[in-house]
């Protein structure tokens, strides 16, 4: 299938022909995010279900932010906040969706651009200096470019509780690994009223069982111990 090669093989093709396939700004990726992607793809193949676990937590994150801001500094009262996660089956597709702080278009660029966290970039301090064991690598936040385990491609529509009014924009972030793009997408539908974030992956032929809602429930519940957000499960098309 052509979903087959992993990330290196992928990133290899890319860089002879680069396949513009989304309009917007592209954007090439720090070099060290390369890094990461691959450490990620090639230690946790048979590990693929931390993906969840990573998007799930960066999903309460950005509600526990959401409720933070608006507290310390924000007039609005924050709606009530919650997680959900959607399939669709013909587009084999999985969603994930907040509707926590969200992004602005510069907060895109840089927090799923780069490695400008504090985890992954010590990691890959730890890994240059050969201290770190690849190996443990599932059992540290790997975060969220360890969704390309799973994925061919990642949305990201994102609209974000800091902006004013007047510059409320939703951006769309797109990427298949080898760069990214960014553009506006004003009619995109997301749950939240003022804010949130919607991650779209297109699954990998090998990763279809995401898709299962036994799977999926199963996961959840396993990762969902700790979130103090309900986390709804929907099978829009089964
Ligand atoms: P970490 O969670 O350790 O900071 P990640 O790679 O998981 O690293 O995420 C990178 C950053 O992207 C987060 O710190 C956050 O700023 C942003 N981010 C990721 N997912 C979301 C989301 N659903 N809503 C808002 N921001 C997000
Ligand atoms: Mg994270």
């Amino acid at each position: 299938g052509q979903f087959k090669l992993g990330r290196r093989a992928a990133a290899t093709e890319t860089a002879a022909t680069e396949v513009v396939e989304e309009e917007g700004e592209q954007f090439e990726f720090q070099a060290e995010v390369g890094r990461v992607m691959d450490i990620i793809v090639n230690s946790l193949y048979s590990n693929k279900d931390v993906f969840l676990r990573e998007l799930v937590s960066n999903s309460a994150d950005a509600c526990d932010k959401k409720r933070f801001l608006a507290l310390t500094e924000g007039d609005a009262e924050p709606e009530p906040m919650n997680l959900r996660i959607s399939t669709d089956k013909e587009a084999r597709t999985l969603t994930i969706e907040d509707n926590g702080v969200g992004m602005l278009k510069e907060e895109l660029q840089e927090n799923l651009g780069r490695i400008a966290r504090s985890g992954t970039a010590n990691f890959v301090k730890e890994l240059k200096s050969g201290e770190s064991d690849v190996s443990l690598i599932g059992q540290f936040g790997v975060g969220f470019y360890s969704a390309f385990l799973v994925a061919t491609k990642i949305e990201v529509y994102s609209r974000s509780f800091k902006a004013t009014p007047e510059e409320q924009k939703t951006w769309k972030w797109t990427s298949t690994g080898g760069s990214y793009s960014l553009k506006e997408e004003p009619d995109v539908q997301l749950f939240g009223l003022q804010s949130g974030t919607k991650i779209v992956l297109t699954l990998r032929e090998e990763a279809q069982e995401y898709l299962d809602s036994g799977k999926l429930s199963d996961l959840v519940k396993r990762y969902s111990e700790f979130i103090t957000f309900p986390i709804e499960l929907w099978n829009e098309k089964v």
